[in-house]
């Protein structure tokens, strides 16, 4: 071994070198089969992955930590690595020999990060993986985003107020920002990294997006005005050519959006209403797209759920996406053959891009193929419907493509080199040639083993073939005695001896070169065929995205039809009305035909709020949900689960739901509900929808219900904020709102009390709920009697005690709670609840009337 002045070997000086040159990541080093790690690394690596922590001598008294992994099972640890928020730089050794040493040159190939991945087993199939930049000013931020497996690269600037929706929506595994960004800006983050500020700079990040797409301006881009958008589009530019250079190649194309041109959806009402994971299971069972999700291909499964996450806020746009659903729901032949085919088509997005990157393996090629030679029938399928022309137009084929990997490629072709099963027989003369030779000496060696056994006399006599020692004629010790002369001794074992001769020798020579030989040239061949997609891999990126559509529309067809959804009609009016609405996931999960389906006719004009009173457990939650759901679903252009629809577009959902307690950032309940309500408040627009789940239960009653009284005044009369609203609560003093409110009107859920018992029905009818039955609720869940039995003494206890009180503060079942709550001291009210009303003739009761008058003048 070298040693050099300073103790270390080359190698380490060589590592030592580029780890210098990555010192946030953890440096994977290839030496031979294995990727060590060194020094801290090693201790990290040990402890994260489980392998056992060494020591190397590396020079003289130079004994390093050392933990290593076999290269081939690469894809697992360094899952664990990224997964675990670490960055890995994985440096290979080339083919080049340092001269002056004799060491392999070794050169970083790539930095993974969280956002950068490409590898299929660590990507969720159905979810994109976004590396998003950002660029924050105390005004507006602008933000980057770039999946690299399926080269989307899209740039925006928004409002502050957007970032986090923004943010939320995109879910990012890596956010990169300039150095000096407020942290707080940016809570919770994940994978934050600062870098150099100067690569988010106007002018340099600007040169970059220019020079990558080789243009004069970024007019064409739509994002020349932009300037935060430019920053966070060079920014991440600039990073990517710093640690994924040959992932730039794949960024072909660049969109501007606008955040505002889509709703809005919160990470509260993305959790509150469950659209992408299910609060119990924590992931899509049990959620709104984990029901709606009927795509079967990746693509068209990303493209839902980005949907889902940017509903719509045009009506034409939208009522094109009905068109297509409504097309295939009508035609049954078509759309299940559409869905077959669908199902045997691969992930042509990311395929595409690991041909690009140089890593698809033969069969990932084939799979290529295959799923391009469908879209003809795809499209042949969608013909002359008018209704989905344009989706037929994007679904190019990309015939030269499938014509020369047909030409090309094996019917199942093999996954590793030298095996001379990758490519078509006549696809190569050379190569044709070399397996003809291959082939020749191989059969040469199996019959060299007949005539051997024949000259000799030896019956058991082998010809074999080990990687170490090449091929070899074994001979069992008890014939060793017959051995002829011309056999020369190779290799002894227990049982026997192993001989070569100059015959074997040679074909030895013929089988193993021309193996080395079908390497090269297939390796050669595939890299050939390999460059050859890629340069149309924009256009077939093009096709992915139209199977994309064709498979989203197809699902939401299939969903409409399973469900027995209908199309809603789409106003820009602020109309809501829905006939027979279901909750899409809660009615999956009831027998058939159990869910009790509900009406909702709301206007900003007449019924802008529904104050919902009625016990726990009636449904609720349930209701407001639905309403919710049904108009996100039609504003992703999907059909809805009701009888019949008309949706007036509405450009936020924002939801305040129940009481749970973030203690993960240190908020109380009520802090939280108030948070909530706070950014409900500020933000809603008459075009919002609200869903207010119970405001105001994390603090004493009183405290709670003037806090929700006076919410919902606000929401009522601030002509700005005026939003449709659902409003449930177990307040039943809320029901007085109608009676001066005119736009607020009261719902219950009908309950019947059968023989002590209760029975939930689940209707919403008009009126407000008089009577709570938290008690029978407790009963139902199993409270023990005595607990029961006491709930009830007290109940009544307090009941009477209000009864008797001049205040009025406690007649929560005095018929008239409403009033008790506006009037607290009413000498008047009790005057009222006192008379016979029927008993009255009309000259008597308009007298009445005059003289309460007088009464109720003279208190105030
Ligand atoms: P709480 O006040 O305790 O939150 P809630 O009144 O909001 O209760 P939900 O949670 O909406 O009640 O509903 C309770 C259960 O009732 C649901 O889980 C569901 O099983 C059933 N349910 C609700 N709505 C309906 C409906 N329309 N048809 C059939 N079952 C329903």
């Amino acid at each position: 071994m070298t040693v050099m002045k300073d103790g270390a070997t080359p190698v380490r000086r060589q590592y030592l070198k580029i780890k210098k040159q990555y010192p946030g990541a953890i440096v994977l080093f290839r030496m031979g089969d294995f990727y060590e790690t060194f020094d801290e690394d090693a201790r990290i690596a040990a402890r994260e992955l489980d392998i056992v922590l060494t020591a190397r001598e590396m020079g003289k008294g130079n004994k390093v930590p050392l933990a290593g992994i076999p290269f081939h099972a690469l894809d697992n640890y360094l899952g664990r690595l990224v997964n675990r928020g670490y960055k890995v730089a994985i440096c290979e050794q080339t083919e080049r020999r340092d001269n002056q040493h004799g060491i392999f040159d070794r050169e970083v190939t790539r930095l993974v990060t969280p956002g950068t991945l490409i590898e299929p087993s660590l990507l969720q199939a159905h979810a994109n993986n976004y590396l998003v930049s950002l660029v924050v000013t105390t005004e507006a931020a602008g933000l980057a985003y770039v999946d690299i497996t399926t080269s989307e690269f899209a740039v925006t600037q928004m409002t502050l107020e957007r970032l986090k929706p923004e943010l939320e929506r995109l879910s990012p595994s890596e956010i990169i920002v300039p150095e000096g960004t407020e942290a707080a800006l940016l809570e919770n983050a994940v994978a934050l990294t600062p870098l150099d500020s100067y690569d988010f700079e106007h002018e340099i990040a600007e040169k970059r997006l220019l020079e990558h797409f080789g243009v004069l301006t970024l007019e064409g881009y739509g994002c020349q005005h932009l300037p935060l958008a430019v920053r966070a589009g060079g920014g991440v530019l600039n990073y990517l050519a710093g640690t994924q250079r040959a992932v730039l190649a794949q960024l072909g194309g660049l969109t501007t959006y606008a955040t505002d041109s889509f709703m809005a959806i919160d990470a509260q009402t993305q959790t509150n209403l469950e659209i992408f994971k299910g609060a119990r299971s924590g992931d899509i069972q049990g959620s709104l797209l984990g029901v709606l999700d009927l795509t079967r291909t990746s693509m068209g499964g990303r493209l839902l759920r980005r949907w889902f996450g940017q509903p719509l806020l045009d009506v034409d746009a939208l009522v094109a996406r009905q068109d297509a659903v409504a097309w295939l729901l009508e035609h049954g032949l078509e759309r299940s053959r559409t869905v077959s085919l669908l199902s045997e088509t691969a992930d042509l997005e990311r395929l595409v891009n690991r041909v690009r990157g140089g890593v698809a393996l033969p069969t990932e090629l084939s799979s290529l193929k295959k799923s391009l030679a469908l879209i003809p029938e795809m499209r042949q399928t969608i013909a002359g419907t008018g209704e989905l022309d344009w989706l037929k137009e994007a679904l190019k084929p990309q015939r030269e493509i499938v014509a020369l990997l047909e030409a090309a490629l094996a019917d199942v072709p093999g996954s590793s080199y030298g095996e001379g099963n990758i490519f078509r027989a006549a696809f190569s003369e050379e190569l044709d040639q070399l397996q003809h030779t291959t082939r020749d000496s191989r059969q040469a060696l199996a019959d060299l083993e007949h005539t051997e056994r024949e000259a000799s006399g030896i019956r058991n006599l082998k010809v074999g073939y080990n990687r170490v020692f090449g091929y070899y004629i074994e001979i069992s010790n008890a014939q060793l005695s017959q051995v002829p002369e011309r056999y020369i001794r190779k290799q002894t074992l227990t049982g026997g001896e192993r001989f070569f001769t100059p015959e074997l020798k040679e074909y030895e020579s013929l089988v193993l070169n021309a193996r080395e030989r079908l390497i090269e040239l297939e390796t050669e061949l595939f890299q050939r065929v390999c460059a050859q997609v890629s340069q149309a891999a924009e256009g077939v990126l093009q096709t992915a995205r139209g199977v994309a559509r064709l498979d989203v529309f197809s699902a939401l067809a299939e969903a409409a039809a399973r469900y027995a959804y209908v199309r809603p009609a789409l106003t820009t009016d602020d109309t809501i009305q829905i006939n027979a609405g279901r909750h899409p996931v809660v009615e999956r999960n009831l027998e058939d035909g159990t869910f009790v389906p509900n009406e909702t006719q709301m206007g900003n004009r007449e019924t802008q709020i529904m104050v919902i009173t009625g016990p726990n457990m009636s449904g609720k939650s349930t209701y407001l949900r639905q309403v919710a759901l049904i108009v996100l679903l039609a504003q992703v252009g999907s059909f809805v689960p009701a009888d019949f629809a008309i949706i007036g577009l509405v450009d936020r959902i924002f939801t305040r739901i129940g009481a749970r307690d973030d203690l993960a950032v240190g908020q109380s309940t009520f802090m939280v509900e108030m948070v909530e309500t706070a950014n409900i408040l500020n933000n809603a627009t008459p075009r919002s929808l609200l869903i207010l789940d119970e405001i105001g239960r994390g603090t004493s009653t009183y405290d709670g219900l003037s806090i929700a009284r006076a919410v919902t005044e606000y929401v009522h009369n601030a002509s700005a904020v005026a939003a449709k609203t659902l409003f449930a609560t177990h307040y039943h003093e809320m029901v007085a709102l109608a009676g001066y409110l005119p736009r607020v009107a009261n719902f219950n859920v009908s309950v019947v009390e059968e023989a002590g018992k209760v029975v939930f029905l689940h209707r919403i009818v008009p009126g407000g709920a008089d009577k709570s039955y938290g008690i029978h609720v407790a009963q139902l869940a199993g409270l023990p009697r005595a607990v029961i039995s006491r709930a009830q003494e007290v109940l009544a206890e307090l009941e009477g005690a209000a009864e008797d009180s001049r205040s009025g503060r406690w007649r929560y079942r005095s018929g008239a709670p409403q009033l008790s709550f506006l009037d607290r001291e009413s000498p008047v009210l009790r005057e009222i609840t006192a008379l016979e009303v029927d008993g009255l003739t009309p000259l008597q009761a308009l007298t009445t009337l005059y003289e309460l008058q007088r009464k109720a003048k003279e208190n105030a």
